[in-house]
Order: structure tokens, then sequence, then C-alpha cells
């Protein structure tokens, strides 16, 4: 049966990717597996446009109003949407890919949730800082919540269908980022280009310099609480250079069950897409245990990557702290993206924040908002 499927934030990587996926499984067949309701996008306009022609989805939005302009002159019949949101509550959706960056996919995605069947959530940044939201919504409107972050599928592969109390450990992995063998001191000198390259992953700019951080794991560390409801003192973050294994985890029984594949994002979407059910993938490079070579696992160091404990401190505070946590993070990452601060200047601006954030319990969205908007606007005035 096709299945009705709308991506926000299309443009972006893990959108494109999502396309590039329907296109090879719909090639070639007369009924198609997915059918593109609707497909978002910021500013690339170029891109939506390539997309449209292809896909030919029956809503768009995009930002600026002389883009959606040129869209409406290009594609007469199709219907512009002012936002998101207006995407998010199209009716009768099997699956809303919520592929957008940071925390304006927060409203997008719990509308989704009363309107979808499934939402594949991409956008960590909405499960950091909504989690008692996000859980409420996708209760009462009985929609699945499934991961698309590489971590977070490997967590929901290995934990099948145990319950919580069957879990000892969560080991979160992660690649330890490009400055993993730098000197604490040689990481004052980092450039923008730099943090911009991802030794084993290939993402957006802004994912890109929070792994290099390793707020993306901090971030990660918050999502497997909100997705899993697991304590913080049972997710430990494990440093796994090559990549393979995108997490573990250990029963209380004593087995520990870990999920491997290349370092491939289209393995992750694509499960969050099909699961329970498995298809063909084509993947650039096929997973070859024999050219594996060893395995290699550490413990981090948070001394050097100071981000990772900020995150578990906010964390465990809850309530507000994991907003403040990730709108401060996307403030300063913002911040060295236009090399406005030092990189090292990323984790001292985020300390700062939260020591002086005032918890506020249960924010609800327009809290949560809120507390963005004054975090931003104050980190941007102060470096402007
Ligand atoms: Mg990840």
């Amino acid at each position: 049966m096709t299945k009705r499927i709308s991506i926000i934030g299309s443009t972006g990587s893990i959108g494109t990717q999502a396309l590039d996926i329907i296109r090879n499984r719909n090639s070639g067949k007369d009924s198609p597996d997915f059918e593109v309701v609707a497909l978002s996008a910021g500013r690339n306009l170029e891109r939506l446009i390539d997309q449209i022609k292809e896909f030919r989805p029956q809503y768009i939005s995009i930002l600026n109003k002389e883009d959606q302009d040129t869209i409406k002159e290009l594609f007469p019949e199709i219907n512009i949407l002012k936002n998101i949101e207006e995407i998010a509550a199209i009716s009768k959706i099997d699956i809303f890919l919520s592929a957008v960056v940071g925390i304006t996919g927060l409203k997008a995605n719990l509308i989704a949730l009363q309107h979808a069947k499934r939402v594949a959530v991409a956008n960590k940044e909405t499960l950091v800082s909504a989690k008692h939201l996000v859980r409420e919504y996708s209760q009462k409107y009985k929609s699945e919540l499934i991961p698309v972050d590489s971590e977070h599928v490997a967590i929901h592969q290995c934990l099948s269908d145990h319950s919580q109390s069957e879990i000892h450990e969560i080991l979160l992995t992660s690649s330890g980022g490009p400055f993993r063998t730098l000197d604490k001191e040689d990481l004052k000198n980092v450039t923008l280009q730099q943090a911009l390259k991802h030794p084993k992953w290939s993402m957006g700019p802004k994912i890109t310099i929070d792994s290099s951080t390793l707020m993306n794991k901090g971030l990660e560390v918050i999502e497997v609480n909100s997705l899993f409801d697991i304590d913080y003192d049972q997710i430990q973050v494990v440093i796994h250079p090559q990549s393979i294994v995108h997490s573990a985890v250990t029963f209380v029984d004593g087995n520990t069950i870990a999920q491997m594949s290349m370092p491939d994002m289209k393995v992750p979407i694509q499960y969050a897409i099909d699961y329970p059910k498995r298809y063909p993938i084509e993947l650039e490079e096929r997973f070859n245990i024999f050219s594996m070579g060893s395995l290699d696992f550490e413990f981090p160091d948070t001394n050097k990557f100071p981000a990772l404990n900020l995150a578990y401190a906010a964390g465990r505070q809850g309530h507000s702290f994991p907003t403040a946590l990730n709108s401060v993070n996307e403030a300063a990452v913002a911040l060295f993206l236009e090399e406005k601060i030092q990189y090292l200047d990323i984790a001292k601006i985020i300390e700062s924040e939260l020591n002086q954030h005032k918890l506020i319990k249960d924010p609800c969205v327009n809290t949560i908002l809120e507390i963005d908007k004054e975090i931003k606007e104050r980190q941007y005035f102060q470096y402007k």
C-alpha cells in the first residue's frame, strides 16, 4: 500500500537523503511505495524546485515571500502553505518526517503528533527541549514517535519490546568528532573550516559543530532520556572512532546487544520510515565485517569537551534546563558559524548561561519559545 509522507526540511541533509530513498523505492513500480504529499524548505529555492518537479507534492512551504511567488508562477497547481505548522496539520498522513534543524521544529512536531500516524523525528532539539510535551501529545493522540538519529535508531532496535526494568545500561556511542586526538591547548586555535570537517558522517553545519564539541552527544543523552525514559545514571557515552557500532544496550541478565552498520544516515532514515518492516536499500558502501579491522572504545574526555557534562547536568535538572541548554547552544554555534566567537567560547557561553538560568517547572510551548527567544537575543546582541 502506498504510504503518504510529508517532509519538513526537505532540502537539508536528512530531507534529501530521505527523498533519495523514496526515489529508489518508487522506481519502476506501478503503485509506488510512497506518495510525497508535502515538502518544506527554508532558503534553498533551487533545490525545492527540483524536488517539486520530481516528486509532485500537493503542498509546499518556503520561508520567503519572493520564493513563494516564484513557485506559484512555476507551479500554479500547487498549494502554498504559510509555514511548517500548516504542513504538519495536513490530515491522513502516514509518516511526517521532521528534518528541520533547531527549536523552530517544536510547534510543527507537536501539531504533527495530532495528525500523522507516525512522526519520525530527526529534529533532536524538540526532543531535548520539550520531552514532557512530546510524550503527552504522542500518548493523547496515539501517534507513533520514532527516532531518526542513528544512535537512537540503534537503541530502538536493541531494545525491541523490552521494558525499562530489564535495562541495565545504554551505551551511547560517539565518533569523538574531528578533535578527539588534539590536546586541550590546541583546541584554542581551531578554525571554522576544521570544525566543519567531520571524520565519519556527512551532516549539516550545525550538527557537525555540535559533534566536534560533543554537545551533539550531550543532546543525544537527553534525547535517550526523552525517547526511552531511561535514567541519566544508566546512560554511558562511549567514544568509538570507527562509527560502526551505533549504540548498545546491556540488559539486567548480562546480555549486551549492539547495532552495527556503515556510518550512512540512509540506514536509520529508512528504518524510521519502514519500521517494523525491512526492505532492500541502495548504499554507497555495504557493511563488510572482514574489512572492519579492530573496533576501539574509550571513555569520553570531559575535561577537553566540557559540553558533555553540561548537557548531563541540564538533563538531570530537567524542566526548563534542557530548553536553556539547547537555546544557548544554538545561539553559540550560530555565532561560531558567523566567526564572531572562538571555538572554546561555545562551551564557556553555554556554561555561563546555565549558571544564571532560573528553573521554570514543566514549561508550556509558549514558555519554551519565550525562553529560547530571550536567550538567543541576549547572546546575539552581546557578540554583535
Ligand atoms: Mg546521532
